[in-house]
């Protein structure tokens, strides 16, 4: 039987809506059953990184389970990589990457359309060599990829060819120290986007995107330059044997890098439209071989980006309409986010996350609802990420003795 059932919806700490009479949407939410786990749990505030850092999901998912982002985290691209389902080596650097539109030398469209199938592209500039390095490109979903180098002498120091914005030219990538390892890197870099711009441009799916007047992939934009390291794994840290249910590749990704097994999910997308019940009825079939299951969704974070509080708030109600799946078991269950993304803002915010802890052993508190304010007198008391596992292994009543 699982020992412990994470669940983070990601950016689900919020702050007041006015439209919402000044509560936060998961305040204003309905949600029976997330109070009823608050009501039979401890619950407290998490800042997952520290006081005034505003966390990217990342680092954030790195110190929930307990390492330290300071030490492990080596940039954004490995994980998309890994989360695509690639083997990474130590030395290989990994970007994101996704395909775009450009018109003479301008991007007019980041997304390339939100391109509805990436596969023809992929395979057009997957598997070049150029001076000794290996380019690997794997699919994400839609206009998303990520690229990976494989070859001597890389660096991770160096710059986006993605400019994060439209109406201007791609970026040369530069090297971001003296090093010859950087400078080297980079020349290759720009060797294989200057060859993957003219592979791709030279398309017939683009010729024929074109003529369905669609914007055509003809560009890849490539960020988040990270070098591949081994990380000692969830298993070997905690003794307990994880799995992970996610839809998005960078979660996915994370996970992988600690070893844990990835369970697809059909329709579980890392979109509003996500499978909810899948995921909850999944993680429960989990429970029965693995000791920790993880379980990420998305959507809270993709509304509060878009500035929607009613749909924050209504897919907060369908998480706690799918999450009674989880009422019976047995298991410890967590429910909290990576961080607090603001509607009214649109971006993550440095603000504490709720969370609550319920299941055997766990002492409870007077706080009989779940949301930021209630929390914010649990009995957990105001934690850190890098906290949580401790917390857990010790409710697992598995903590060392410190002293005799
Ligand atoms: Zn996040
Ligand atoms: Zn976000």
């Amino acid at each position: 039987m699982a020992q412990i059932i994470l669940v983070v919806c990601d950016g689900l700490g919020d702050r007041p809506v006015k439209a919402l009479s000044n509560k936060t949407p998961l305040a204003a939410a309905r949600k029976p059953n997330l109070d009823y786990f608050a009501k039979n749990g401890i619950t407290g505030l998490m800042h997952t990184i520290n006081r005034g850092v505003a966390p990217g999901s990342d680092t954030s998912h790195l110190a929930i389970f307990g390492y330290d982002p300071e030490k492990y985290y080596f940039g954004r691209g490995p994980f998309e990589a890994l989360g695509a389902g690639f083997e990474l080596k130590e030395g290989d650097v990994a970007f994101r990457g996704n395909f775009a539109t450009v018109d003479s030398h301008k991007i007019i469209d980041r997304r390339a359309g939100r391109l509805e199938n990436n596969e023809a592209f992929v395979k057009a500039i997957n598997g070049l060599k150029i001076n000794n390095v290996n380019f690997f490109v794997l699919p994400g979903v839609s206009h998303r990829a990520a690229v990976v180098m494989r070859g001597k002498n890389l660096s991770s120091d160096v710059s986006d060819s993605d400019p994060h914005a439209e109406g201007v030219a791609p970026p040369v990538v530069k090297p971001l120290t003296k090093t010859k390892s950087a400078i080297f890197t980079s020349s290759v870099l720009n060797k294989f986007l200057e060859k993957s711009n003219d592979i791709l441009s030279k398309l017939p799916e683009n010729s024929q995107r074109i003529k369905e007047g669609k914007p055509p992939a003809n560009c890849i934009l490539v960020r988040g330059a990270g070098m591949f390291k081994k990380i000692p794994s969830f298993f070997e840290r905690y003794k307990l044997k994880a799995a992970c249910i996610a839809g998005g590749s960078m979660y996915k990704g994370v996970a992988r890098s600690l070893g844990m097994e990835i369970v697809d999910v059909v329709g579980a997308t890392g979109t509003p439209e996500t499978n909810l019940a899948g995921k909850f009825k999944t993680a429960l079939q989990l429970s029965s071989s693995y000791d920790f299951v993880f379980v990420h969704i998305k959507g809270t974070d993709v509304f509060s980006h878009d500035g929607d509080y009613q749909g924050k708030k209504r897919f907060i109600e369908k998480i706690d309409s799918a999450i009674s799946e989880l009422k019976n078991s047995g298991a410890l269950l967590v429910v909290t986010g990576d961080h607090s993304t603001s509607c009214e803002l649109k971006e993550h915010t440095a603000d504490p996350l709720p969370i609550m802890i319920s299941g055997p052993g766990v002492r409870t508190d007077d706080v009989k609802t779940f949301s930021e304010r209630s929390c914010a007198s649990g009995a957990l008391g105001h934690i850190r990420g890098l906290d949580l596992m401790p917390e857990l292994i010790n409710l697992l009543g598995r903590t060392k003795l410190y002293g005799e």
